[in-house]
């Protein structure tokens, strides 16, 4: 295909993209595994639940009508015949007159139709008095009242919560089928590029970036797969994208994606195949973006700028981590909110530009304070960044106090896989 010099805007790129993204396959984990794991199956109560009638307190269960008229006045007298407590069955039906002393979670007797609460009845012996009436019904927990039998309680798609958990295990579900983890290997490239151990030289930084994607793949729900740093230099670019696809479901690079000389990125996936898809987005920070398809795998080479590169992480590589988890359209797209601005905000308006920012609810609503050093290289303002903050092309100034579209970065709501 060829490949179009112009940029596209982000919304084309970003459908361009999960177009060629499909949900990955399916495995069984332990219950004990699967928190924030994405459920691929749909679950349908296999018993009603709870699965029997059974007493919400520590009490007496009685025949509701034999408790009718009792008063202060004329308290009703009733026989205790048996003690069932949670875990116990009773031994026979009660009878009108009679009483079964019960505990909670303890099945009900056949013929109950009511618990009274025992901080309510007096005890003489084998003799309880009550002084007021008993409804049907009172303190009992209805066989099947939370969830019926063959009903459909999760659908694939949901993020398993710890409810999501305790509610197969009721079900004794001891294994739940949920997407894999898709592996993303990380390919950062650079000659100046170093590792966190090395010791400090000048001229030289340290590959945070492969540090920072595989943090923002593991918090999107995948596995990242860091691969040895890469030099700029053709035979190794092309080494190691190509060990990139032939190991991990997606592959993501940083760095050497632009037009300079050592920016060899594009020039070794064209060599290695690469059905290319884009490779300039017009956006701000950003802009140097490539997708494909290597051997089958969506890659994306992500620009090397430390700020950039998470930019579009967010922005592209996340909605599509999202759906090859099976997630819904509704829980992949970045959440947007409307928030006022704290203070005026210059930016060149020379393309669409997204502004690191920090979300203060207030009495009005969100407030977006935009952060200072919004340079692509200046990574300490993602530090506390809870949202960008989208200013058109063209738009070079807005007003304290006006209100602007922000993409949340980490879920209000708290639901994202793994945060
Ligand atoms: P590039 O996209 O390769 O031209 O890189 C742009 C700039 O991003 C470089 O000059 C570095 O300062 C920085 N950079 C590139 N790769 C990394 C990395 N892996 N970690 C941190 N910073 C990086
Ligand atoms: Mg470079």
């Amino acid at each position: 295909m060829e490949l179009n010099d112009q940029p596209l805007a982000v919304h084309e790129a970003q459908a361009l993209s999960l177009a060629w993204i499909a949900p990955v396959g399916v495995e069984r984990v332990s219950l004990f595994e699967a928190v924030g794991r994405i459920l691929a199956e749909t679950v349908h109560a296999p018993h009603d639940l709870p699965p029997f009638d059974n007493s919400a307190m520590d009490g007496y269960a009685v025949v509701a009508a034999d408790t009718a008229g009792a008063s202060e006045a004329s308290p009703v007298r009733l026989e205790v015949s048996e003690q069932v407590t949670a875990g116990q069955l009773p031994q026979q039906a009660m009878s009108s007159g009679q009483a079964v002393r019960i505990m909670t979670g303890a099945p009900l007797p056949e013929g109950a139709s009511g618990v009274v609460i025992q901080e309510q009845v007096r005890r003489e012996g084998s003799t309880i008095w009550l002084t007021r009436p008993v409804k049907e019904g009172d303190h009992i927990r209805r066989r099947g009242e939370d969830i019926r039998a063959g009903q459909a309680v999760m659908s694939a798609g949901e993020c398993l919560t710890a409810a999501h958990i305790g509610v197969l295990a009721a079900f004794h579900r001891a294994f739940v089928t949920v997407r894999r983890r898709p592996v993303v290997a990380i390919v950062a490239t650079g000659d100046e590029l170093i590792e966190v151990d090395e010791p400090p030289a000048t001229g030289k930084i340290v590959n945070s970036n492969a540090y920072a994607l595989a943090a923002l793949v593991r918090a999107a729900g995948a596995q990242p797969l860091v691969l040895p740093l890469v030099r700029d230099n053709v035979a190794q670019v092309e080494a190691a994208f190509a060990e990139a696809a032939a190991t991990a479901d997606v592959v993501v690079s940083s760095g050497g994606v632009s037009v300079g000389e050592h920016d060899l990125v594009k020039p070794a996936l064209e060599r290695l195949g690469l059905e290319a898809r884009f490779w300039r987005v017009w956006m701000k920070p950003g802009k140097p973006l490539l997708f494909g398809r290597l051997r089958g795998r969506p890659c994306f080479g992500l620009p090397g700028n430390p700020v950039s590169g998470m930019v579009c992480f967010h922005l592209f590589v996340r909605p599509a981590l999202g759906k090859m988890l099976g997630l819904p359209e509704t829980r992949w797209r970045l959440p947007e909110v409307s928030a006022r601005l704290a203070h005026e905000v210059r930016t060149k308006g020379d393309r669409p530009t997204y502004l690191r920012a920090r979300l203060v609810w207030t009495e009005t609503g969100w407030q977006a304070e935009v952060l200072p050093g919004q340079g692509s290289g200046m990574l300490t303002s993602m530090l506390g960044a809870q949202g960008l903050v989208f200013f058109p092309e063209g738009k070079r100034v807005g007003q304290a106090g006006e209100v602007v579209p922000v993409l949340c970065l980490t879920s209000l709501v708290g639901d994202w896989p793994g945060l």
